[in-house]
């Protein structure tokens, strides 16, 4: 696979600094006995498509923030996960087909909703939350995998249309909900945070299934996504992840819902891109452990 020499991996993204992807690549790789690095490059928009190729055809790469639209645009070769969400971060070299990539942050969310739901996957019901690139990444894979419907509830209800329209498709069971904060002028990455509430009329208690894709709680001083009132017995997926359990999990726990954070989820997308990349069986309870390790959490 790699004729003797060694590998090299990169994430690309900006910033990259606080990423955990090194380290549990760096685990895999040792458990497997692959001679290989893994490091996290900041690159910009315009150097994007150069590094891409670069670390390629040296063994492949991740995407994020703010690249992964336009990493999709560079592709010779694109998954239909990429053209259904238009999003990539996972590229690799692949003979004459050239720079070919995948969206692993769909292959990340079927496995972390398969752990936390088990038997009951696909669900009926879901909520999602948020409308950005990660929103995108549940959608698809909600809708690949038979979800019964999704309804969307984002601070700016515009982007949960675009969403909707772009990745939903014709005939699509998606909803785009327009809680009370979708009111009022679109708001910016600094403006103040907005706690998601469903509408009022709304049909609340009837998910199988609620999922934060929103940036809220990644700042301890953010609220809740969404309170818990109004969910019934509906398991919580949080994407945001904290070094030990994000606010809502506990919430959610508290109340003897079943939740999880976005560990699972980033172990699962590395260890898709892994298989990627390698075409081998992901180490996935060693990527945990140093993905918890790295993350600070108390094991
Ligand atoms: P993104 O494309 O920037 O989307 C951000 C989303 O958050 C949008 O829906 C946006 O709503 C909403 N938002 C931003 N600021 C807000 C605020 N102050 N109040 C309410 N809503 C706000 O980001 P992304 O890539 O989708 O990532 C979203 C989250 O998922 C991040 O926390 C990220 O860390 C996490 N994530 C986790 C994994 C994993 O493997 N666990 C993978 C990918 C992403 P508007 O449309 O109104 O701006």
């Amino acid at each position: 696979m790699s004729g003797g020499r060694v590998l090299e991996f990169a994430l690309l993204g900006h910033p990259v600094s606080h990423s955990l992807s090194p380290a549990i690549h760096r685990a895999a790789f040792e458990a497997l006995g692959v001679e290989a690095r893994y490091r996290a490059v900041d690159v910009t928009a315009e150097e994007l498509e150069a590094a891409m190729r670069r670390m390629g055809r040296c063994g492949g790469g991740n995407v994020t923030l703010p690249h992964k639209r336009r990493a999709a645009a560079l592709l010779d070769g694109a998954s239909t996960r990429v053209r259904v969400t238009g999003a990539c971060n996972c590229f690799w070299f692949e003979g004459e087909r050239g720079l070919v990539g995948d969206n692993t942050d769909v292959a990340g969310f079927l496995q972390a909703a398969r752990d936390l739901v088990g038997k009951d996957w696909p669900v009926g019901r879901v909520l999602l939350l948020g409308a950005g690139g990660a929103a995108a990444a549940v959608m698809a894979a909600c809708l690949e995998a038979g979800v019964g419907s999704v309804d969307v509830l984002n601070r700016t209800a515009e982007h949960g249309r675009s969403m909707a329209s772009r990745v939903g498709g014709p005939g699509a069971t998606v909803r785009v909900l327009e809680g009370p904060q979708s009111a009022g002028e679109p708001r910016g990455p600094g403006a103040t945070p907005v706690a998601l509430a469903l509408p009022e009329a709304g049909p609340a208690d009837c998910y199988d299934l609620v999922v934060n894709a929103t940036r809220l709680g990644l700042e301890a001083s953010d609220p809740l996504p969404l309170a818990l009132e109004g969910v019934g017995g509906a398991a919580i997926l949080d994407l945001v992840y904290a070094p030990n359990e994000t606010r809502w999990v506990h919430e959610a726990r508290a109340r003897d819902l079943r939740a999880a954070d976005g560990l699972g989820m980033l172990v699962e997308q590395a260890a898709a891109s892994l298989a990627c990349w390698l075409g081998v069986e992901p180490p996935r309870r060693i990527m945990l452990e140093a993905a918890a390790h790295a993350a600070g959490r108390a094991t």
